[in-house]
Order: structure tokens, then C-alpha cells, then sequence
């Protein structure tokens, strides 16, 4: 039997990668998948470029990934990242709910840079945004990147660990998309949503359990069990908790580029997962024409 390799979880220049769509699906067919899904934060802008320049052989799953919160049992806000797959990028409550996502990015981390260079940090706000896309979803990476630049660290890991991360100094929080309000938007607009990497802990506070049974009920698809940010006893976990709510079981890589230190195709999803994927949406992949 032919082993079909799947990842659905990456990102591309559009948001936080240092891959540009088109050599995204490049690298892709290189490294010998079969279906890779582009998944840019909060944004479908490199969807086109990735169709114009998808080797043969190759299919695509135009998708995004979309920042959300959940609300914990002690009322706390928790962020949790929603995979959505196959959708209408058109769909107008979703086009709103977005362009709103990527100001808030903008807003955010305007008042980050802001905070670090009233700190005598060597980081400029009106120079990180303005090398992004005016609409562009700006996110850490962005100002860990000025943060290399300059010299003051290494590598973007380092700058998360001095600086960026939740819990660090610099952090402050944004209005992300209630979990639910996603979940009903791409269901509205024909897609199917996937929770990324549930319990990666070392992002900070993750969903419950019950949570991840809540939204099963509302009409989440699957759960991201294979992620690099996931540990063999977590995936345990997870792949009984997704067979006990008859969720989909998806693997991925959540590929950066140089961003991070993670390859392409380095955690995949198995073929008869993403056909019960498939079965929920309205769309198909994309193929070269
Ligand atoms: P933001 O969207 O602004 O909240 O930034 C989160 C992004 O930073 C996500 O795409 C993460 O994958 C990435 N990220 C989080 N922690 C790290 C880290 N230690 N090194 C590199 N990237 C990270
Ligand atoms: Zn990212
Ligand atoms: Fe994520
Ligand atoms: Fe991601």
C-alpha cells in the first residue's frame, strides 16, 4: 500500500512563516507530501498564490487558523487556535469577524513595541508594521524578528522565552473570536474547524476536557493529537478523549520556515482521518489544473 503523507498545518509570509505560499507548496511536494493545508493566522490572502504555483501531484487545502478564546470553568479566558479547512473565504461574517482580528493583532502589538522601547528596547512599532501588508495579521514572530535584528537576542525562541511569551513582561493580551462564534462561522460558510494543538501547556493555560466535549456538541470536526508541541502521553490523551467524542484525529506540523525550528511534513495526519474530514465539507481540495 502506497503510505499517502498529509499535513495540515502550516504557515506561509501571508501571517507568521518565512515561507511564501508558492514556495510553501514547493517545499511541500519536495518533501514528499501529498496534501499539505495552508493555514495563515487569521487570514486567507495567500490561498490564490498557493493554487497559482501547486506542483502536479500535489493537493491543497486552503485553510486558516483562527485566534480565538474559550471561557474556563473559574471564568478565566483561555486562547485556543481553531483550524478551519474548506470554507468560504467570502462568507461576510467571517470577513468582518476577521479584517476586526487583524486590526486587534495590529493594536496589540503596537502597544508591545510601544512598552519595550519605553523600556530602551531598540524596537520601533512604525517600522514592524510597516513591513508588513497593511492588512496583514501581525503577531509576535513579527517583533521577535526586530528583536533578532537588533541584536538583542538570537533567535525568535530566545525572544519568546525573555520576552514575548504569556506570562513575560511584555505580554499583552488581545480580543480574540469567542471559540463558539468560530465554530458556527465556518460551519455557516460550508468548512470544517480542527482545535490546534489543545494542550501544547507550554503556551500557557489550555481548554479542559469538558471544554473540548462542549465544543464537540456545538459542531467542532477533529482535534490536532500529533503536534510538535504535544507529548506521547498528551497524544495518549487526546486520541482516546477524540474516540470517546467521535471527533476526527488530525497530525501536522505547524511549519514557520525559520521561524521555528520544525520541518515540513514532520507529524502527519493518517488518510482515514482526513477522509472523515472530507466527508464533513462542503468543498474538496485543490488539485493542479
Ligand atoms: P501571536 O499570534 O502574536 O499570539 O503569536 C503567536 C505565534 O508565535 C504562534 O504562531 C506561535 O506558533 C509562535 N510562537 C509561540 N511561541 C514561540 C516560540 N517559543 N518560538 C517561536 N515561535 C513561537
Ligand atoms: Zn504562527
Ligand atoms: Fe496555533
Ligand atoms: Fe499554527
Amino acid at each position: 500500500m502506497v503510505r499517502v503523507r498529509i499535513d495540515l498545518h502550516t504557515h506561509s509570509t501571508v501571517s507568521d512563516g518565512t515561507d511564501s505560499p508558492g514556495d510553501l507548496v514547493r517545499l511541500a511536494a519536495d518533501a514528499g507530501l501529498d496534501v499539505v493545508a495552508l493555514t495563515d493566522h487569521d487570514t486567507t490572502a495567500g490561498w490564490e498564490a498557493a493554487v497559482s504555483a501547486l506542483p502536479a501531484g500535489l493537493s491543497l487545502v486552503p485553510g486558516a487558523e483562527l485566534s480565538c478564546e474559550a471561557l474556563a470553568t473559574d471564568g478565566r479566558r483561555v486562547s485556543v487556535h481553531v483550524l478551519a479547512y474548506l470554507f468560504d473565504p467570502a462568507a461576510p461574517a467571517l470577513v468582518a469577524e476577521q479584517q476586526r482580528l487583524r486590526r486587534e493583532r495590529r493594536r496589540r502589538l503596537r502597544v508591545m513595541a510601544e512598552r519595550m522601547a519605553a523600556d530602551g528596547l531598540p524596537v520601533d512599532a512604525d517600522d514592524i508594521l510597516g513591513r508588513l501588508d497593511p492588512d496583514a495579521p501581525a503577531g509576535r514572530p513579527h517583533l521577535a524578528r526586530a528583536l533578532v535584528r537588533a541584536g538583542v537576542v538570537s533567535t525568535v525562541d530566545e525572544a519568546f522565552t525573555r520576552f514575548l511569551g504569556g506570562g513575560r513582561g511584555y505580554f499583552v493580551p488581545r480580543a480574540d473570536t469567542p471559540v463558539t462564534t468560530a465554530i458556527d462561522m465556518i460551519a455557516e460558510a460550508g468548512g470544517v474547524t480542527v482545535l490546534a494543538h489543545p494542550f501544547a501547556t507550554s503556551r500557557g493555560p489550555t481548554v479542559s476536557e469538558e471544554t473540548i466535549a462542549e465544543l464537540a456538541e456545538r459542531g467542532l470536526t477533529g482535534v490536532e493529537v500529533d503536534h510538535p508541541d504535544h507529548d506521547p502521553e498528551t497524544r495518549r490523551r487526546l486520541r482516546e478523549l477524540a474516540d470517546e467524542l467521535g471527533l476526527v484525529r488530525t497530525g501536522s506540523s505547524d511549519y514557520h520556515g525559520t521561524n521555528k525550528t520544525i520541518v515540513i511534513g514532520q507529524e502527519t495526519t493518517d488518510a482515514d482521518q482526513f477522509e472523515a474530514l472530507l466527508a464533513r465539507a462542503s468543498r474538496t481540495p485543490v488539485t493542479a489544473s
